[in-house]
């Protein structure tokens, strides 16, 4: 009997004929949301990344599913517990993203500190504003090097942040919930056939609050946000934050009250509350620096996330 799996929001086409290759019968002809109900049963596997929502009650009229893959990391689109709770296999592809997350964080980190996200949308619609005028705006840019990263979460993608930053020669600040030290390997000098490990010794989170110019998050998605109120109140004035963990991780109201008082200069959103509909004062915030959720959107990820994922999904049913 041939195993039917559904991507439903994609899947590197490599990591597509490996599935085929190896007897798989893959489709991957999106099925919206609310016809997944009447059509997911035919299918014994379905592979999704944050779009397709797998909720209990799909769940529960799909009997024939047996793997439920997340290519990617995040798995809060699935109720995890639950799939598993019936005996369910449920499996994701924690490592495969963190390095194009990281690279995001610094696109962003490198724009803000010359204002480029401002410049692009400014320029094109400057009219008779003078280029010298923009010019003299966005003068008063900053270099990375020197600056502290402070980075709240310190698992795959906040290390990899940090390697990036030492490599820039940033001081880092990570906060972890258990406040220990963190050996992270600097492979890029390999190249030279140097790699070094070097010991991350974490520090408490109100020293990173009140000595970072810059806050970058890595946590799982929260029912509290990380960063409200009191803990802008506590930063240095002028911060910059990105935020390429979860919508809800970052309070976006207390942010929106944290620039426009001049607490925070510039932040960074890829994620957000109300995905796909974030709020339209984040949005046009001059001040703010805006990706549509690519964190691991880059081919070299996708190539990775599906071949990992691709090898999970024939283990599972070899083992049938
Ligand atoms: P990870 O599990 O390797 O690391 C998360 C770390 O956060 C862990 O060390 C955990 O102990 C720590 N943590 C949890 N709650 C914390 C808190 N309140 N304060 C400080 N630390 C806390 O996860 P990861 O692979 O590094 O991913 C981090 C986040 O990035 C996840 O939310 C994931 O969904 C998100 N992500 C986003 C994208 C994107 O497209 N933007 C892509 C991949 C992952």
């Amino acid at each position: 009997m041939k195993y039917r799996v559904l991507a439903n929001d994609g899947i590197a086409e490599v990591a597509k004929q490996k599935m085929i290759d190896a007897g798989l019968e893959v489709v991957t002809d999106k099925i919206e949301q609310d016809r997944l109900n009447t059509e997911l049963n035919g299918f014994d596997a379905l592979i999704v990344r944050s779009a397709t929502k797998v909720r209990k009650d799909l769940i529960d009229l799909c009997p024939n599913l047996k793997f439920i893959g997340r290519a990617g990391v995040g798995m809060d689109n699935i109720d995890v517990e639950y799939a598993r709770g019936i005996g369910r296999m449920v499996a994701n592809t924690p490592a495969a993203s963190s390095q194009s997350v990281a690279e995001l964080v610094f696109a962003h980190l490198f724009g803000m500190a010359r204002f480029l996200h401002h410049s692009n949308r400014a320029m094109p619609i400057s009219g008779d504003i003078d280029f010298k005028v923009l010019k003299k705006n966005f003068s008063a840019g900053i270099e990375l090097r020197g600056k502290t990263l402070g980075i709240i979460g310190f698992g795959r993608i906040g290390q990899a942040v940090a390697r990036m930053a030492l490599g820039l020669g940033m001081n880092v600040m990570p906060f972890k919930l258990d406040h220990d030290e963190v050996k992270i390997d600097i492979d890029f000098f390999k190249i030279k056939d140097a790699a070094m490990t070097i010991t991350v010794a974490t520090d408490p989170y109100e020293e990173l609050l009140a000595k970072s110019d810059f806050i970058t998050l890595h946590v799982p998605s929260v029912n509290k946000p990380v960063l409200g109120k009191s803990e802008f109140s506590q930063m240095k004035d002028g911060v910059c934050i990105v935020n390429t963990s979860r919508g809800g991780v970052v309070d976006e109201e207390e942010l929106l009250i944290a620039l426009n008082n001049g607490k925070v200069k510039h932040a960074a959103l890829d994620v957000f509350e109300n995905e796909p509909t974030p709020k339209k004062e984040l949005l046009h915030h001059p001040n703010i620096s805006l990706s549509p959720h690519i964190g691991a959107s880059t081919l070299e990820a996708q190539h990775r996330i599906g071949l990992e994922m691709a090898d999970r999904v024939i283990d599972f049913f070899k083992n049938l």
